[in-house]
Order: structure tokens, then sequence, then C-alpha cells
């Protein structure tokens, strides 16, 4: 689905969730005080405005509140995210994600009402050291404090060619299997109980953090 997205800030965060917009089909405006920065990104994005999102005016002659999504990416300036997101917000933006440096920052950005609060750095760090330390999971992306999504290979040989009833998975590992990415690109969404699992099967697995953390020992043992 087409959405219009507006982006404030066109820093390293900003500015690649601009160009995968933009190569996605999307229509981007893209928003940053910063006239050098903006100039980068005149090819890129479908509008591209020099201006002080701080600036209740600016925000209002552009239109904001008739956006589908905003992307705050503000960062080092931490007072202009936090009054940025609030007058987003007041516009009735249905949707706001913003960056957060740090802890307390991401605080206050979910008090006043983004819909979504990232931290770039810190989940991109979890999210290697997960794959660094384990020999089975490929990727995870955590969903919230308690639940955490992994797309993992498995390479015990005695879970080949069994299906999923027979590996026992939602007993033993606590975990549900929400897709099957086969070796040759196939994927089976949902799959059933009966669905069989070969080498080099991709499994892409939802459950609580804690389980799987406890996963990459267990489909070890
Ligand atoms: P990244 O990690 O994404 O590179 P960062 O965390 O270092 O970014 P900043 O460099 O502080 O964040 O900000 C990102 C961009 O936002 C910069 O290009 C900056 O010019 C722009 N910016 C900062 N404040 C404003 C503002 N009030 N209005 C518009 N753009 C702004």
């Amino acid at each position: 689905m087409k959405q219009n997205y507006a982006i404030i800030g066109l820093g390293r965060f900003g500015g690649s969730i601009c160009q995968t917009l933009v190569d996605s089909g999307q229509e981007v405006l893209a928003i940053d005080n910063n006239e050098e920065r903006a100039n980068e990104y005149m090819n890129v994005a479908t509008h591209v405005v020099v201006g002080n999102a701080q600036d209740e005016m600016t925000l209002r002659s552009l239109g904001i509140r008739n956006f589908d999504q905003v992307i705050v990416a503000i960062g080092e300036d931490i007072q202009a995210s936090i009054l940025v997101t609030l007058m987003v917000k007041e516009m009735g933006v249905p949707s706001i994600l913003a960056k957060a440096q740090n802890e307390y920052h991401a605080r206050v950005l979910e008090k006043i009402g983004a819909d979504r609060v990232v931290h770039p750095e810190r989940d991109m760090g979890a999210r290697i050291a997960h794959q660094m330390v384990s020999s089975n999971i490929l990727d995870y992306i955590e969903l919230s404090e308690e639940f955490s999504l992994a797309e993992i290979r498995v390479k015990n040989k005695k879970f080949f060619n069994k299906n999923l009833l027979e590996m026992d998975f939602r007993q033993r590992f606590g975990l549900t299997v929400v897709a099957i990415r086969r070796h040759n690109g196939e994927v089976v969404a949902s799959p059933a109980a009966e669905e069989i699992v070969h080498e080099n099967d991709h499994l892409l697995v939802i459950g609580n953090t804690d389980e799987v953390d406890l996963l990459d020992e267990k489909l070890n043992e």
C-alpha cells in the first residue's frame, strides 16, 4: 500500500529510511535544517525541504498533519527530538516513529505519544551479538521486553526430515514456528504440525525472549 511519509532529520538513520522507502516506491517528504544534508537527498526523496522542524509554522505549512507516518530521526539534539515529536503528535499524525538516543529519551518519547521508539545502535548491537554467540540463529529481533522473533537454521542432524510435531517444537522449545523458508526460496507461512523440516531450511520462530535465548543451546543438544 502506498503511503505518505515525512522524515525529519537526514542523518545516517533518517537518510537510510528515506532511501529505502523511495526504493520501495513510497512518497517521501524529507526535512533537514542543514542545507548540505538536504541537498544530498534532492535526487532521492520526493520532496526535500530545508527548514527547522522545531518551528511549528514550518511544520504546519508543510501540511505535516496530512501524512500517514512521520519519522523523527533527530538524535543528538534531544530537546529538538522531543519538541518535534510532541508537535507532530498534537497535529494528529496517526503514526509516529522516533529515534531515541538513550533510555530516558525513549521513555519521554513514549510518554508523549510516539507510536514506535527505536534505538538503532542498541538494537543492532543486540541483534549482531545474538548472531555471533549462536550457531543456529541467523537473525534476531526484540519485539518487546517480553517477546522476540528469531530466524534459525537447524544444524543438528537429528531434526532433519522430521515434521514439527515429531520435533516436538512447541513443547521442547516453548516457541511457535510462524514460517519455514525452504532452501529453494519457497515460504510456508503458518506451517501445519505435519510440515517437514529439511536440511538448510530456515525457521522463523516467535516466543518469550527467555526461550529464544535458550534456543541455540537446546538445538545443539
Ligand atoms: P544519525 O545517527 O542518524 O547519523 P544523529 O543521531 O547523529 O544521526 P543528528 O545528527 O543530531 O542525529 O540529527 C540527524 C539530522 O537531523 C541531521 O542531519 C540534522 O541536521 C537534522 N536536524 C537536527 N535538528 C533538526 C531540526 N530542528 N530540524 C530539522 N532537522 C534537524
